[in-house]
């Protein structure tokens, strides 16, 4: 069998869909599964999300973070899945709209860190 174009670019649609290799040459027909995964990678189509490493998407960690970056803790820096918020922050503040509602909230003067908000 050959790779016509039509069926490089069922391959490439359904490898973007996340199916597997065996799957694909199921639905392809005439092809293995070997063959499929060798296509795949001749086109360059092996950097997809693999289920394997689908770690921190959300949010960054100490070394990723950056100026503009929410600062907000999420979850316990004990925990290996902790990380920091990371969304855009407000102007002049370390955290995002959200998050600076909750740190800067005027109900409960959290004044634990001697942050001189505002100061002249
Ligand atoms: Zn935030």
């Amino acid at each position: 069998m050959s790779w016509t174009e039509e069926r490089v670019e069922k391959l490439k649609e359904l490898w973007s869909q996340g199916m597997s290799a065996s799957e694909i040459a199921e639905a392809l027909g005439d092809v293995s599964r070997n063959a499929v995964i060798g296509k795949a990678h001749r086109l360059g189509l092996s950097g997809r999300p693999s289920p394997i490493r689908k770690k921190p998407v959300r949010g960054a960690t100490i070394l990723s973070l950056n100026e503009r970056m929410c600062k907000w803790p999420i979850g316990d820096p004990k925990d290996p899945d902790f990380y920091f918020c990371a969304k855009p922050t407000v102007p002049g503040l370390p955290y995002c709209a959200e998050h600076a509602a909750i740190a800067y909230q005027p109900a409960s003067k959290k004044r634990s860190d001697d942050r001189k908000v505002g100061a002249a």
